[in-house]
């Protein structure tokens, strides 16, 4: 039994192909997980590098407490089971399970009560005497897990072990695997490219495309909340509908437009408090999302529902329990063709229709998905990034929703109306606005906090447990946004620092302390030429007596100068020693080629700055004061940086200053590849 912690893994084949990237999850103790997605996109590779079978290029894998990146594969304490079972044909089925406890010279006994109870929990007790090839697939596999179970370990991978079975056989080991997994309360990392498989085993499933993590969360949340086109579309069958489209705010109202038809409905904004309002303007593309059951065909539904579409069906597929009815929203189109009008419809299967039919159909915009059309991002997030309000700046303050925020220095902003961002995450609690709590949301470690404020509902994402009717939040000034006609007017301050560098190897003379061997040879070289110590004269009946002893002197360290080899990070032309530990790490990427003199980026947050003697050049351009934390902002060749400021050390405008990173708090990214190594 054991947790993983998997930070920022990368994993580059000496091809160059980059089949991972920045793979980052905490798996506790017990989880099932399930790695899933189209053929291609990484699950196995990642598998392989937790089983310790492929290196990993960059990155940290932690079993337990223990990093395991140069732990070889059987001493990571983790048993795989492959699709191809891998057993040995000659052997019968007990010396498949038993042979790797015979290779670990485990007592014969103890083999023996292992495979016993590993037979019985797999049901295969009687087939213990056969030989593989005597075997159905179904067998076969659970030989193969068996074979991993009675090594009790404290990860079990299985990458793809149902893929040869037929469909129902799939179904049927499926729960076996599952109900396993309950009895042995062991970590399970299982490997699927079949949606289905993962919806049903997984306690939680990563999605992966093209060698990037798309979500990682329960099957429930992956169905309900997609964040991305690709996760709807891939989790549920029938697919998603996708629609392309435009949304216009209307007043309190958001008009839904269907591209390449007539088709429109109107739904209060309320719906869309968490979309950006640059999506709300009638004119930015958007993909609608709706999945096949979420649009009805049922007369009292379509009769009670104010968001109704014309549907022109073409054929359905019946399914015993319920039928699936193809159609289009646009009246020239065909329903065959996956098109961004193409609807399908889950109806129940009494219900009986005719090709060619035009029908109504409602929608249940309560379940709307919104992407945007390029990054096919969701545009309506689970947890939003921002609050967006309209609001007044009236001389050095900014009024919205019935309240007033003083504007702190750093803020200037002429007077006017406009629209004000807030992001989740810069409200904090404590302050003098006070709003009504509507709910907490614990949504992926994260606390989301619904607040209603001057009739609006406003969201914030809190680190404290927030149990009364009411609460007072205060605004973190310099993350807002203030535009006017679509124009920022106020812009937050970046929360990144990044920097150009190198990470470089250098060979230096140094004077270093002798080595044991060094100093027992310099010793003996010394006794031979050093004078006899003098007799000890003692004076007569004091012999006895103590004599407090001399103090020893203590023996200078004795150098000698040698060549070493010294790791240092340069970043914007400032030299820094590079610690033992990040040296190590950007070794360990050698097997991407040449590590060192290619182009690296490090990236910080403004508080891992300070001002110091020596360091990276940089020139105040202003000091930004919010109140409560004073920034500088810097010029640092053609990059701006911020700079959190020490109170006692306020630089004046345009005097030249150095900067000092905190080492242990910098990202290193190889920015050719770009693939972050620390
Ligand atoms: P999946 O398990 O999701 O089907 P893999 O992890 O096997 O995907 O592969 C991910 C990517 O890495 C693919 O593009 C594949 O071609 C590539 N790849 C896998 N193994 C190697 C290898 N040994 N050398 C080079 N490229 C590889």
């Amino acid at each position: 039994m054991a947790s993983l912690s998997l930070k920022h893994i990368y994993k580059v084949y000496p091809n160059g192909a980059k089949a991972v990237n920045d793979f980052t999850m905490d798996i506790e103790d017990k989880e099932f997980i399930v790695f899933v997605g189209p053929s291609g996109c990484g699950k196995s590779t990642t598998l392989r590098m937790i089983a310790g079978l492929e290196d990993i290029t960059a990155g940290e894998l932690k079993i337990g407490d223990l990093v395991v990146n140069d732990v070889e594969p059987k001493d990571r304490d983790i048993a795989m089971v492959f699709q191809n079972y891998a057993l040995y044909p000659h052997m019968t089925v007990f010396e498949n399970i038993a042979f790797g406890l015979r290779l670990r010279k485990m007592p014969r006994e103890e083999i023996n009560r292992r495979v016993k109870e590993a037979a019985e929990i797999l049901g295969i007790t009687d087939y213990l005497g056969r030989k593989p090839k005597e075997m159905s697939g179904g067998q076969r596999q659970r030989v193969s897990l068996g074979r991993a179970i009675v090594r009790e370990p404290k990860v079990m991978l299985l990458d793809e072990p149902l893929s040869n079975l037929d469909a129902k056989l799939r179904t049927q080991m499926r729960s076996e695997i599952a109900k396993l997994h309950k009895k042995l309360g062991t970590t399970f990392i299982y490997v699927t490219h079949d949606q289905i498989e993962a919806m049903t085993m997984g306690t939680r499933i990563v999605v992966m495309k093209d060698g990037f993590v798309q979500q990682i969360d329960t099957p429930k949340n992956l169905y309900n909340y997609p964040g991305n086109k690709f996760v709807a579309g891939f989790i549920g069958t029938p697919q998603m509908n996708f629609f392309e489209g435009t949304l216009k705010k209307v007043g309190d109202f958001v008009e839904v437009a269907f591209k390449y038809t007539d088709a429109k409905v109107i739904v209060p904004y309320s719906y869309f408090y968490k979309t950006r309002p640059s999506y709300l303007n009638g004119e930015t593309n958007v993909i609608i999302g709706l999945r096949a059951e979420n649009v009805s065909l049922d007369p009292e539904t379509v009769a009670k529902s104010n968001a109704t579409i014309k549907v022109k069906i073409s054929h359905k597929e019946e399914l015993g329990n319920e039928t699936l009815i193809y159609g289009d929203i646009n009246m020239e189109g065909d329903g065959y063709t996956e098109s961004s009008t193409r609807i399908i419809i889950k109806s129940l299967a009494e219900i009986e229709y005719n090709a060619g039919d035009v029908v109504t159909a409602a929608l249940d915009l309560d379940h709307v998905h919104l992407f945007d059309a390029e990054s096919e991002v969701s545009i309506l997030p689970r947890i939003p990034e921002f609050n967006y309000l309209d609001c007044e700046v009236q001389n050095g303050s900014v009024a919205f929703l019935g309240v007033k925020a003083e504007l702190p220095p750093a803020i200037e902003c002429e007077s006017g109306v406009g629209e004000l961002l807030i992001p989740t995450d810069a409200i904090k609690l404590g302050g003098d606005i006070t709003a009504r709590v509507l709910g907490v949301e614990n949504i992926q470690g994260r606390k989301l906090l619904s607040m209603e404020l001057g009739g609006r509902r406003i969201f914030a994402v809190v680190e404290e447990d927030v149990t009364t009717p009411e609460v007072n939040i205060s605004l973190d000034m310099k993350k807002i946004t203030i535009l006017r006609d679509g124009a920022e007017v106020v812009s937050p301050m970046p929360e990144k620092v990044s920097f150009d560098g190198r990470f470089v190897k250098k060979k230096v003379v140094e004077n270093v302390p002798e080595t044991e061997a060094e100093r027992a040879k310099r010793l003996k070289k010394e006794k031979k030429h050093a004078p006899a110590p003098a007799p000890v004269q003692s004076e007569e009946g004091e012999a006895e007596v103590a004599v407090p002893a001399e103090p020893v002197e203590e023996e200078p360290i004795v150098t000698k100068p040698k060549k070493v080899i010294k790791f240092s990070l340069d970043i914007e032309d400032a030299e820094f020693n590079a610690p033992e530990e990040i040296a190590q790490k950007l070794i360990a990427a050698l097997t991407i080629k040449r590590v060192f003199d290619k182009k690296y980026r490090y990236e910080c947050t403004p508080y891992d700055l300070t001002i110091g003697e020596t360091g990276i050049a940089a020139k105040v351009e202003a000091v930004l004061d919010y109140g409560t934390e004073r920034f500088a902002k810097c010029a640092v060749g053609d990059k701006t940086v911020y700079v959190k400021l020490d109170d006692n050390n306020i630089p004046t405008p345009g005097t030249d200053i150095r900067l000092l990173p905190e080492i242990d708090k910098l990202a290193i990214i190889q920015a050719d590849m770009d693939i972050r190594l620390v």
